[in-house]
């Protein structure tokens, strides 16, 4: 099951115990999941396609109604204010019941494990305006753009769609969301960490490879008796000790010299390997 699917399947165990709230939550799922009976026909007719939607919008209707039909009259519409809700959405609980409503009827959410993404399709922008301002009023920033015919608002920040579902009341949702994140995180912590630990390696070892090249460079070209004798002996520390440390190598020096010392010592090698160089010495 696509983890969408899981989402409205709790969605829809999730029932309203209020008049008020089922009254939200059946308005948003007519106003998303339905469409004129024939053209011109101010009656709507429920769709079934969309099963979860369907199932759950019936359900509250015989609860709350007692009405047992996929075909709604002008009556109930105007009683679910089906056109214009603003005026049954005063209270927080049903706020929560009508996002509920649109989400199950027209919401899809991705895997948290791939990527954080939320959307409901709305049919027209002045409903995508609505469930923006319902969402902000429980401090949820939400957004808007267009796909072909539909306006889409959608989250994209994890702590977003937590919230969001929060208020929708799919709380196994969102712990598997809150799971998926701390998951993340830590994958993300770690790689961070070794991506740092090799760029330092590699770049420790592309400099050391670079001090044995000219120090090789010096031996096979001049040979090591005219260096000074602090550098004769760095040059020949390195040779001997290719993968150490600068710390390290200035271990090995006698008396023992520092790390800037030895970076000091190993630039002036280099220096002078370049000064052979640009007087057109070679090994042969
Ligand atoms: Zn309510």
């Amino acid at each position: 099951m696509s983890f969408s699917n899981k989402v409205k399947e709790e969605a829809l165990s999730v029932m309203p115990v209020e008049k008020h709230c089922r009254i939200a939550e059946i308005s948003a799922l007519v106003r998303f999941n339905s469409k004129p009976l024939k053209e011109g026909d101010d009656r709507l007719l429920l769709l079934k396609d969309n099963e979860a939607a369907y199932r759950k919008c019936f359900t509250l209707l015989s609860k709350t109604f007692n009405i047992d039909t996929d075909v709604l009259e002008h009556s109930v519409l105007k009683k679910l204010s089906v056109d214009d809700p603003v005026g049954i959405l005063s209270r927080d609980c049903c706020k929560r019941a009508y996002l509920r409503g649109a989400f199950l009827a027209s919401g899809f959410m991705a895997d948290p494990n791939k990527r954080y993404h939320f959307e409901i399709l709305s049919p027209n922008e002045e409903t995508s305006d609505l469930l923006i301002s319902l969402f902000s009023d429980f401090d949820v920033k939400a957004r808007k753009s267009y796909r072909k015919k539909y306006s889409v608002v959608y989250l994209k920040e994890s702590e977003a769609i937590s919230d969001a579902l929060n208020i929708i009341g799919v709380h196994r949702a969102m712990m598997e969301l809150v799971g998926a994140r701390i998951v993340k995180d830590v994958r993300n912590d770690i790689n961070r960490r070794n991506n740092c630990d090799t760029a330092n390696i590699f770049k420790s070892v592309s400099a050391a490879s670079r001090q044995t090249e000219d120090i090789l460079f010096i031996r096979q070209t001049e040979g090591f008796d005219n260096l000074p004798g602090t550098l004769r002996e760095i040059a020949i520390a390195r040779l001997e000790h290719p993968e150490s440390s600068l710390t390290e190598l200035g271990g090995f020096l006698d008396p023992p010299v520092g790390k800037s010392g030895v970076n000091h010592r190993l630039r002036k090698l280099s220096e002078y390997a370049e000064g052979l160089r640009s007087k057109g010495r070679s090994y042969d």
